[in-house]
């Protein structure tokens, strides 16, 4: 049986302007993430996803990232993710 390496550990996010271009997040092998604020809610939600998968799973190629960010995030925003932020926003 295959096993994927894999951490539990909580990583540090970060929001901060990237000045690569065309980059909208990083994940760092210290466990540093960077998420670019310059981004909708939706992107921004996707973004996170897609840096949390390389944090906790370093081993998955980034074809496999993207898709695990798509199939995951797009049933969370849908489901939850977009409500919860459209109830906290109401209440600011
Ligand atoms: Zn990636």
């Amino acid at each position: 049986m295959r096993h994927t390496r894999y951490s539990t550990k909580r990583p540090k996010i970060k929001i901060t302007e990237i000045k690569e271009p065309d980059v909208l997040g990083w994940c760092y092998a210290d466990g540093i993430i960077e998420i670019d604020p310059r981004q909708n809610d939706k992107n921004f939600f996707l973004t996170l996803c897609h840096e949390l998968i390389h944090h906790h799973f370093p081993d998955i190629s980034e074809k496999d990232v993207i898709k695990m960010e798509k199939i995951m995030g797009e049933e969370l925003w849908n489901r939850s993710v977009k409500k919860v932020i459209a109830k906290h926003k109401k209440r600011e």
